[in-house]
């Protein structure tokens, strides 16, 4: 029997003059995800069909789908004949299959309905008495009773207009959120932790394309961390789509700090430098805001002061996703996206470097404006730009 992976989308978001924007978004995204995998794709009556593709590769196409933002659910159909004239032994037949496998290591009676949507018009019945005259095969097994509003299964049968049904039970949650490409372009300060990779993750998820930035110390830093970040970047993109890598070398203006500035204000001063020339690449590739993976309190560099003094050199809006949220719960999100098991290998990040005894937890944004005043900050910036390289 021929299956069909059914797509339907969030219906909020495609209500209103913004729906076309919106599907044009979403069809292409999931376009990208199904590609290299032999398969069809088409849409009619509101939803999304996959068909035409080997038994094998189902397992692979409802992975990619389910990274896909905008989808909201799935379901893996049997597409089956109907005609006007017969009993629907096709689609008994494969109820029944379902029924029965619904029923395996189970005790006792299930409880279960069918639910029927009939677009061909010229089958006679109503959907309810389809659905009763179906219900009688599943019935038949003697292991289920009837029960439409508390029931332990749904099937679900679909009449289309072209003469099929589509016959399915389960539905797989899919990614939720909106479409990448919907809500602009923002650029992420990508370290090797595990919070970044999370805030490119949730930002995406609100339809956020994402561009990223890392701030390398070489010598200080490795290769190693270097390819660490770039596989942090691979496995986003599974959920983002693409992920342009900027690396830019920060070692020049870290050794500048340190000669210069109160060693207690190294990490709050290296940040102002990171929020400048974050926005400058952002201006350059057209993104709306920065993204960081702070968390409220976490760390010394990410109390409110800290955070106004890194703010106050960002020319865009600062969007960090994680602020409100545990480490606990940031860990669950990066083991389930799949970046957790890479974050946590042990390579040096810039910000280890130089790394000061006991920063200020509570700087004042008069006091490290001040501290930083030595430093030639558009040369420092401008020339760390001129030596960026995509990764
Ligand atoms: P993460 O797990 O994301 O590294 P963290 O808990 O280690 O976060 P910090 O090191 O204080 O926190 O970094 C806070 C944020 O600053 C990071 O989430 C990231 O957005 C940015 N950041 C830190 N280091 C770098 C870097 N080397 N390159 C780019 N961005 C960085
Ligand atoms: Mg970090």
């Amino acid at each position: 029997m021929e299956r069909v992976i059914v797509i339907r989308f969030g219906e909020l978001f495609l209500k209103g003059k913004n729906r076309d924007y919106f599907e044009s978004m979403l069809i292409r995204n999931i376009k990208s995800a199904l590609k290299g995998v032999k398969c069809a794709f088409s849409r009619s009556q509101g939803r999304y069909f996959v068909e035409n593709f080997a038994d094998d590769d189902c397992g692979e196409l409802i992975g990619r789908l389910t990274r896909v933002f905008g989808i909201h659910s799935l379901s893996v159909a049997d597409k089956v004949a109907v005609r006007a004239d017969e009993d629907f032994p096709e689609i008994r037949q494969s109820l029944v299959k379902a029924a029965k496998k619904a029923a395996e290591n189970t005790e006792g009676k299930l409880r279960f309905r069918v639910t029927v949507k009939r677009a061909d018009k010229r089958i006679p019945m109503t959907s309810a008495e389809i659905a009763a005259a179906l219900g009688g095969s599943v019935l038949a097994l003697g292991r289920y009773k009837v029960d439409l509003t508390d029931y332990d299964c749904d099937f679900r049968v679909d009449v289309r207009e072209n003469g099929v049904a589509l016959v399915y039970t389960d539905v797989i949650p899919g990614a939720g959120g909106l479409p990448v490409g919907c809500s602009g372009r923002g650029m992420l300060l990508l370290s090797g932790g595990i919070d970044s990779p999370v805030a490119a993750y949730m930002m995406a998820k609100r339809g956020m394309k994402i561009f990223a930035v890392h701030f390398a110390s070489p010598p200080y830093t490795s290769d190693k961390a270097r390819e660490k970040v770039a596989e942090l970047r691979d496995i986003a993109e599974k959920y983002a789509g693409e992920i342009r890598l900027f690396v830019v070398p920060f070692t020049d203006i870290q050794l500048a700090i340190h000669k210069n500035c109160p060693a207690n204000m190294m990490i709050t001063i290296m940040r102002r430098f990171m929020m400048r020339i974050a926005c400058r690449l952002a201006e350059a590739h057209d993104c709306g805001a920065l993204i960081t993976g702070e968390s409220l309190g976490q760390v010394a560099s990410q109390t409110v002061e800290s955070m106004t003094c890194t703010g106050d050199t960002a020319t865009l809006p600062v969007f960090r996703p994680l602020i409100g949220m545990d480490k606990d719960e940031i860990v669950a999100i990066a083991k389930k996206i799949g970046t957790y098991d890479t974050s946590i290998q042990p390579y040096e990040d810039c910000c280890t470097v130089f790394l000061p005894k006991s920063p200020v937890i509570h700087p004042s944004l008069a006091s490290v404006r001040k501290a930083e005043s030595p430093l030639p900050v558009d040369e420092l910036v401008n020339s760390a730009l001129a030596a960026v390289e995509e990764c």
